[in-house]
């Protein structure tokens, strides 16, 4: 009675985790379908708690381990959820990532501990070690390797490669998949030795996975960690399917395939949307070596617009394009910028958002920032559409976007962003780009639209450069 009832928890509980994230692919239905998979989980972990009961029929009595783990790790979270600032999110979800991966790691030195030590006759069964391997090995990859992105975007880890690196790192996985291997077949062998023996190469696979992990995310910089970091997130969910798997529990299966299937094809996504192969990305270092290059390098001029200038232009346009880009997150002015929009929209103007897939700093960054402020989301075009549409665009608005309108992407091949699909705002009568200074993007190269005749920057920080554009328009 008590095991169907926990069957039947787990499966309210996986299809809470379907729903949410159906509910998560648009911006309208996100938080609810984050609430109902959220309680989903809850769900699973206190039927997990109070109803599981293992092979002996003995229910989990260490209470007081169990709740103090929860209470801790609870009141952290909630403190840093509540704590970190928008522009920050992207580093957050890298490193609770990093989390989830090191859980999955966790789990299997715990299982392959356990099987050790009840193995009757020194063999291991060979399914279940494979699965405790392979949980090992992707979850230790997907901590390092988050815990490196989670520095990069944070700027306190640099890109860093050698010589070889690429080879090396190819040299470690041949490594960690031949030790893997020998230590099914040794473990299969009956009686044979003493099975604490076969801990030194599980081991050995552990330290390696977490210098590969370190290895495989160093030297990708630039414009690709956006894919990194949802293929980091796919490891982490094909980890925890492992561990669903060894414990025979439906909803961390079916949550770690949904988690593992979902950054999947983020990944081809975020591929297509950046024109390159994921072979690419893993041994291109595209934009690796680019952070380096001096921000002050400048060529030729640019020309300067004033507020009540660009009030002007955009008060009397017929259509108008907002690129929003990391700087809008930074400043946090999602909300004047709606704002703007809602008046400039009662003053008869075409306004709509043009949305580049990797502008910000995760995917989907300007769809949920501009969904915090109430966008309506039928005014956000994809890339695509919206460069069918500059060229009968009167104003471009450019608001804290740089990689994005990099049109050297489209035309200068030596350019370490070549290739990557851009917003091509520059086939707009008009472009007003907003920024602070002449500093590049996180790629760190120059971004030549904001020298074309066409384009005029409006330099000063989105919220207050927002605020005023408002004031003045108002005026008029
Ligand atoms: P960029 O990082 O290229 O440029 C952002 C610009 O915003 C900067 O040039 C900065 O210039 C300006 N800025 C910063 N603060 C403010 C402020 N307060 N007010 C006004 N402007 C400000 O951003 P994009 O969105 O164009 O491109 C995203 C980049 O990040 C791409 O290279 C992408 O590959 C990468 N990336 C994306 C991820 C994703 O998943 N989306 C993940 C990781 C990286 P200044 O300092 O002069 O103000």
């Amino acid at each position: 009675m008590q095991e169907s009832t926990l069957i039947i928890c787990y499966i309210i509980a996986s299809v809470t985790f379907i729903l949410g994230l159906k509910l998560l692919s648009h911006p309208a239905t996100a938080r609810r379908g984050n609430l109902i998979a959220a309680a989903g989980m809850i769900l699973a972990v206190a039927a997990t708690i109070f109803l599981y009961k293992d092979e002996n029929g003995n229910a989990l009595h260490n209470y007081s381990w169990i709740f103090s783990g929860i209470a801790i790790g609870g009141i952290i979270g909630i403190l840093v959820a509540l704590k970190v600032k928008m522009t920050a999110m992207p580093e957050l979800v890298s490193f609770f990532n990093g989390m989830g991966g090191a859980c999955a790691a966790l789990i299997s030195i715990v299982e392959y501990n356990h099987l050790v030590h009840h193995a009757a006759d020194g063999t291991l069964p060979g399914g279940e070690l494979l699965i405790i391997l392979l949980g090992l090995i992707i979850g230790t990859v997907s901590f390092t390797g988050s815990m490196i992105a989670w520095g990069k975007l944070n700027g306190s880890i640099k890109n860093f490669d050698f010589k070889g690196q690429h080879i090396l790192n190819l040299l470690l996985m041949l490594i960690i998949i031949c030790t893997a291997g020998w230590l099914i077949y040794h473990s299969g062998l009956s009686g044979s030795e003493n099975a604490n023996h076969s801990l030194l190469p599980f081991y050995i696979i552990l330290v390696l996975s977490v210098v590969y992990g370190v290895f495989f995310v160093l030297p990708i910089g630039g414009a690709d960690m956006p894919v990194v970091i949802s293929l980091l997130n796919s490891f982490t969910g094909i980890a925890a399917a492992c561990g669903g798997f060894l414990y025979d529990n439906k909803a961390m299966l079916t949550g770690g395939i949904l988690v593992g299937a979902a950054g999947t094809l983020l990944t081809i996504l975020m591929c297509k949307a950046m024109n390159r192969s994921l072979l690419n990305v893993l041994i291109g270092s595209f934009g690796g070596d680019v952070h380096s290059q001096t921000s002050d390098q400048q060529h030729g001029t640019y020309k300067e617009i004033s507020v009540s200038d660009a009030a002007m232009v955009m008060n009397y346009s017929k259509k108008i394009f907002i690129v929003p880009g990391y700087g809008l997150a930074v400043a946090q002015a999602q909300h004047v910028c709606h704002e703007l929009e809602k008046l400039l929209t009662e003053r008869g103007v075409d306004l709509k958002y043009a949305i580049h897939p990797v502008a910000g700093r995760m995917p989907g960054h300007m769809n949920v920032l501009l969904a915090e402020a109430n966008v309506n989301y039928e005014l956000l075009v994809e890339m695509e559409q919206a460069n069918q549409e500059f060229a009968d665009t009167d104003v471009v608005l450019v608001l804290g976007a740089n990689d994005v309108v990099n049109p050297a992407a489209n035309t200068d091949p030596a350019s370490p962003i070549y290739g990557m699909p851009v917003l091509n705002v520059e086939l707009a009568k008009t472009v007003i780009v907003n920024k602070r200074s002449m500093k590049p993007g996180y790629a760190g190269i120059e971004n030549t639209l904001f020298f074309q005749p066409k384009t005029s920057m409006l330099f000063g920080d989105a919220k207050k450069v927002l605020q005023d554009l408002i004031a003045e328009i108002k005026s008029l």
